[in-house]
């Protein structure tokens, strides 16, 4: 089959390669990029195998066996370290990562797949991996209904169109412009920066300045939602006046457990994120390394990968 393979930094190959071989089968329909997969690419990543290695965690397709639509989850948690125990699966400490969506096949533990309601497309369904992570993130934060998000990246805007069903007043910042506009066609309110302080705050960009604007941004007694990761090594200076004066709190989220897999499959098919909104264009596996090439300035969007073409 074919299959797009990292060979090294900013090194993508598109080849044959031997039929992939595990508990479940599936032929992939729509594998969606996100930022991380441009960091894979252009960095490598601790969750990625040694070189050449198969990439792609936001995975749609066929089951072989079953007939059945299924998303495929990236991960699967060994439920039995001590966060695991805790019911807290998606900081597990030794998970089973499941990537290769960026391939005409895939394979993968039948704990990794949930069905997709019927009437979601595949490139849609795609989406609930990242979906996922907002939907736990989203868990991480308050009641609190003035929320600011710094941040409209795909990520940011999801987490508005949650908040938003949830009848939160949302604020989502960005410097693009396009961004800002498509916070409001959700509903947000939008702006340059978080200039006001708001008593929930979503860090959904993944660098240290946007970590200190989400802190910047918190009203007193506020909690801070950090969603981005930032690189490994990264060093965040913060102003430690507010978090002990003020009692912010800050708290990290990571990643998502399989109900909110399920949660976000439910929140695409009932149309609360409206997810034509991250809608790229779609493009084979060959337009691959182009599409990861290019700057991402102007819309959030996500590029659909469909193997089959
Ligand atoms: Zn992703
Ligand atoms: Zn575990």
């Amino acid at each position: 089959m074919r299959a797009a393979l990292l060979y090294g930094p900013e090194d993508l190959r598109v080849q044959q390669v031997p039929e992939p071989e595990g508990e479940v089968i599936v032929e992939v329909q729509a594998a969606t990029t996100c930022g991380t997969d441009t960091k894979m690419w252009r960095h490598g990543h601790r969750v990625l195998g040694p070189y050449p290695c198969a990439f792609g965690h936001e995975t749609a397709g066929v089951r072989i066996d079953t007939g059945q639509r299924v998303l495929v989850s990236d991960s699967v948690a060994c439920g039995s370290c001590a966060p695991c125990r805790a019911g807290r699966a998606q900081i597990c400490r030794d998970p089973t990562w499941i990537l290769g969506g960026f391939a005409e096949r895939i394979a993968a533990p039948e704990p990794a797949l949930h069905p997709i309601p019927d009437g979601l497309p595949a490139h849609a369904a795609a989406m609930a991996e990242p979906l996922a992570a907002a939907v736990h993130a989203v868990d991480r934060g308050s009641e609190a209904t003035d929320v600011g998000i710094v941040g409209g990246g795909p990520m940011g805007l999801m987490l508005a169109a949650l908040l938003i069903a949830q009848q939160r007043t949302v604020t989502v910042a960005d410097p693009h412009s396009e961004r800002r506009a498509q916070a409001v066609q959700l509903g947000a309110r939008s702006a340059d920066r978080l200039g006001r302080r708001h008593d929930l705050v979503f860090e959904a960009v993944g660098r240290p300045e946007a970590w200190r604007d989400a802190a910047a941004a918190a009203a007193p007694g506020a909690v801070v939602v950090l969603v981005g990761g930032c690189p490994s090594g990264t060093e965040v200076t913060l102003d430690p006046g507010p978090l002990h004066y003020e009692e912010l709190e800050l708290r990290g989220s990571f990643h998502h457990a399989p109900a909110d897999v399920d949660r976000a499959l439910t929140s695409l098919a009932s149309g609360v994120v409206p997810w034509e909104l991250l809608q790229g264009p779609t493009i084979s596996l060959n337009d691959l390394p182009h599409a990861l090439a290019t700057p991402n300035g102007g819309p959030a969007l996500k590029w659909v990968v469909d193997p089959r073409r």
